[in-house]
């Protein structure tokens, strides 16, 4: 038998070479936990063990791992076209593919601007909102409101407007930016789907906001439909209509990013058409290529890219781009990502489990230390009491011994957040909360 090596023959030199994003670098290397294959609902481990992906890698890989059609399209176009550069020129994919997204997008978010992740898709966002408002000569209108907890990706603006203070206390000043209230109310603990209480009431912060700054300063107004990266937190019913209404009203734009809950996620193609609030932009990456490829698109309304066609024809109208924006490799995982979500009908298939993946969540209310329980399609979260002077911790103590016990999911502070592929059968929900169920029984 072949010798078991949960270091995956890697030397500590090359176990030290690699700078590892958004981890403790130190104790990961005093204990890795390496990934080396991953196929449907699971990844196997350096030390051969199976792990049942509990989180769709990080909220990305909703069909699931390792899909042929995925691989057989992205080698299929590494060989016929493997780059194409802008610059007055294209390749019809791009095309082919924006047609299809807006054809997927509800109203006319229609004009489809490629980027290769979140982070470049809400910096794109914001400075498309910039840029509109200075087209349409405005140019005072720069101003920007995020909420607290939002999560944007790592970029400037996307560190700026987003409000998850500890990824962007290291960094010194960023944007200057006023940030909503997060919607995570006390007397909403437990909900199941969308809260109750406080939606309106909640939107209408935005008037402090422009009280202070006046909304002939302000460009647009970014949130995510529900925060996911600190630990689904949920609008109350009526939160985002209010927001709409409020921002038409003093003519800000309103930017989605759905980089997590687009494509699928809520059951929906996108939680805009899902709770029913059109924004003027909507970023999204992740889900739009299961993850197997690096891509970000945003979407305009078709009123924001005209306002950009009215310049002298020789310049670009938005001078923005990525050397990988439209990367034919990630377009055509994109277009066989979109293939699989329609031909296995997924977003139906979310709808349809979700209600025994909230039954199982909440079957999990009075195991010891949890004070909150929130999903929403195949979103979830446990929040959990922080234990004094460590917070964050008991959280993940909890994510670290799922892993050992077989199931991956994801802790953000001290929530344990689970949102797995679409794929998930009822059986695996049910292991994934007796795991939680078990583990919340014995960690301190
Ligand atoms: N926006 C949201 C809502 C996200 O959840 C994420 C990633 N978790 C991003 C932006 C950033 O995406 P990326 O990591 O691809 O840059």
């Amino acid at each position: 038998m072949a010798e078991i090596d949960s270091l995956a023959g890697l030397s500590s030199d090359e176990l030290n070479a690699h700078w590892m994003p958004f981890t403790g670098n130190r104790q990961f290397k005093a204990d890795p936990r390496l990934f080396v294959s991953a196929e449907g609902m699971h990844y196997t481990t350096a030390d051969g063990r199976s792990v049942l992906d509990g989180f769709s890698g990080l909220w990305c890989s909703n069909l699931g791992h390792g899909r042929r059609e995925i691989a057989d399209a992205v080698a299929q176009q590494l060989t016929s076209l493997d780059y194409s550069p802008a610059f007055q020129f294209g390749h019809p994919l791009s095309f082919k593919l924006a047609k299809r997204l807006a054809d997927m997008a509800p109203g006319d978010l229609n004009r489809i601007f490629f980027c290769g992740s979140g982070s470049e898709a809400a910096d794109t966002a914001l400075k498309i909102a910039r840029a509109y408002w200075r087209a349409n000569g405005r140019p005072e209108k720069i101003r920007l409101v995020g909420r607290a907890q939002g999560y944007h990706g790592v970029n400037f603006g996307g560190i700026s407007v987003g409000g998850m203070v500890g990824n962007r206390k290291t960094f010194g000043p960023a944007l200057d930016v006023d940030h909503l209230p997060h919607t995570l109310l006390p007397e909403n603990r437990f909900s199941r789907g969308l809260p109750d209480h406080g939606g309106e009431a909640m939107a209408e912060r935005l008037l402090d906001i422009i009280e202070l700054q006046g909304a002939e300063n302000i460009a647009a107004v970014m949130v995510e439909p529900f925060a996911g990266s600190a630990g689904v937190i949920l609008p109350p019913k009526g939160y985002l209509k209010r927001l709409r209404e409020l921002c038409d009203q003093h003519d800000i734009l309103l930017i989605f990013d759905e980089v997590i809950t687009g494509f699928g996620r809520t059951g929906s193609a996108f939680a805009a058409e899902e709770f029913g609030v059109l924004p003027d932009i909507l970023t999204t990456a992740k889900g739009i290529s299961n993850g197997a490829i690096p891509l970000g698109a945003v979407f305009a309304r078709e009123g924001i890219y005209d306002t950009f066609m009215q310049g002298p024809e020789h310049i670009p109208e938005l001078a923005h781009g990525y050397t990988y924006s439209a990367h034919p490799v990630a377009c055509a995982a994109a277009m066989a990502t979109l293939d699989i979500y329609e031909s296995e009908k997924l977003f139906d298939r979310v709808r349809e489990i979700s209600p025994h993946f909230e039954e199982a969540l909440h079957g999990l209310k009075d195991c010891p230390n949890v004070i909150d329980i929130r999903n929403y399609g195949l979103a979830g979260a446990i929040q959990l009491q922080p234990r004094d002077g460590e917070p964050g911790k008991r959280a993940m103590e909890v994510v670290l011994e799922a892993y050992k016990r077989g199931v991956l999911l994801r802790w953000t502070g001290d929530t344990i957040a689970v949102a797995p592929p679409f794929i998930i059968e009822t059986a695996q929900i049910d292991q994934i909360a007796q795991t939680l169920r078990e583990i919340l029984q014995t960690v301190a």
